[in-house]
């Protein structure tokens, strides 16, 4: 009944089971039992989905960029669009066709009645990569990556009132360690200074700042009219994510989760508007923006081997850079840096690998146990107990421990350095871990 029916394109199970009716493959949130995290009780319908296309051998089909819903249509069946299509494409070569043996023509059948419904004219996906339609960096943060230099970004935090000052505080605080900070959009689904505000602020600062738009919180319209003025403020690289559930925040705002456009829409979106000029309903813009594009992944989200096929969607989406979920397993890494290489995308994206420093063993824990995705190891966990009052420094150690034995394998171009509120520790690290900018 979302009047936009995929199923053939997902191996015949209904994403709009998830609760927050992603179209595109999993959020970063499913639970280490592969439940939703939203709903525990039940499976992650997209894990569902990635099992049983695999099953039947149409998990690379699951690679094709689906559209947003047409709303028009939701609250309507499909059956009369399919039937419509059959009698264009005639009724009885099309059934002919279905049942051959010749995959071709079986294919070629399918697509010319179900294509055109699932890929209406106005938005045209496909599985295809599509290399970026331009040449000089249009950002310091990808003006360094191009140069092959392992570049530091952070997280400052935004403000939770109308003042500026300790976010230009910090902000001046990490500017000589790193390359570009990030501002995240009301992270957790607790409304804090807006992303594009912050960006401002540090622009203002002489810092190239990442602008971060959450799915939850953006619509089509909003997405365009937002993205055609940042470059005014300064503003280049823009990270897209789903964002955390309204769920993780305060009440009354947990069922607000359908999104309008998901983070691998708004990618496919950016890029077009960026290299084809084009608004999402066709029409030509005379100036579009220049934008460095990126993803957040969650390389132990589930199995690595899934994690990847959504992870190439993003890079063929638009994805030029991927910042990831915090990471405290730099063996397990590797299995997920194997399976991008296995898929041919570690020359196609810049992976900064997410580390936080740890200052106490109760967001330790919290991080464990509360925040989808991430998953501390035993000995961690422990270290960070046993350290008691020294426990800062002994965060402080891991972290740095993490960056050497991550910073010289295949794939990694750099960190992101979450540093979540603990902005004075940026400084000790990046120096302690030879990573000052040059
Ligand atoms: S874990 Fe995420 S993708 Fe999976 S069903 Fe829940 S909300 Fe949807």
């Amino acid at each position: 009944m979302c009047g936009n029916c995929l199923l053939q394109e997902t191996a015949f199970i209904c994403p709009m089971e998830c609760p927050k009716g992603m179209r595109n493959g999993p959020c970063g949130g499913v639970t280490p039992e592969k439940n939703c995290y939203i709903d525990e009780t039940r499976k992650c319908i997209w894990y569902c989905i990635y099992k049983r296309a695999e099953k039947l051998g149409r998990q690379e089909m699951l690679l094709e960029v689906l559209p947003p819903l047409d709303w028009d249509k939701v609250g309507t069946e499909t059956w009369g669009e399919v039937l419509g299509q059959i009698r264009k494409a005639g009724t009885i070569s099309f059934f002919k066709n279905i049942v051959s043996r010749d995959k071709e023509k079986k294919s070629r059948a399918w697509d010319s009645v179900f294509k055109t419904i699932r890929q209406p004219d106005w938005w045209q996906g496909d599985s295809d990569y599509h290399a970026p339609g331009y040449q000089e960096p249009v950002s310091e943060l990808e003006r360094r990556l191009r140069n092959g230099e392992f570049v530091v970004a952070t997280e400052v935090t935004p403000p939770l009132n109308a003042n500026t000052e300790k976010l230009a505080k910090n902000i001046e605080l990490v500017k000589p360690y790193v390359t570009a900070i990030n501002f995240t959009d009301s992270s957790s689904a607790r409304p804090r200074m807006s992303s594009i505000v912050c960006c401002k602020v540090a622009h203002d600062h002489i810092v190239d700042p990442v602008l971060q738009i959450a799915a939850r919180d953006t619509t089509r319209i909003g997405l365009q009219a937002d993205i055609i003025g940042v470059n005014e403020l300064g503003i280049f690289n823009v990270l897209c994510i789903t964002g955390d559930s309204g769920k993780v925040g305060p009440s009354p705002m947990s069922s607000m989760n359908l999104l309008d456009i998901d983070s691998i829409q708004m990618l496919w979106l950016l890029r077009r508007m960026r290299d084809e000029g084009i608004y999402l309903d066709g029409r030509k813009m005379k100036n579009p923006p220049k934008l460095f594009l990126g993803a957040a992944t969650s390389p132990f989200a589930s199995d690595p081997a899934l994690q990847a096929i959504r992870d190439h969607k993003k890079v063929n989406a638009g994805a030029q850079f991927f910042q990831t979920n915090l990471v405290f397993e730099a063996d397990r890494l590797d299995l997920w840096l194997e399976q991008l290489d296995k898929r041919n995308i570690l020359d196609k994206v810049y992976i900064l690998i997410g580390i936080a420093p740890l200052k106490s063993y109760k967001v330790a824990e919290y991080l464990h146990t509360k925040v989808p995705g991430v998953n501390l190891p035993d000995n961690i966990l422990r270290r960070m107990e046993k350290a008691g009052e020294d426990a800062p420094e002994e965060g402080t150690q891991i972290a740095l421990e993490l960056i050497e034995s991550i910073k010289n394998k295949k794939g990694v171009n750099g960190i992101h350095l979450m540093s979540l509120g603990w902005e004075e520790v940026v400084r000790r690290i990046v120096t302690d871990s030879g990573l000052l900018p040059k």
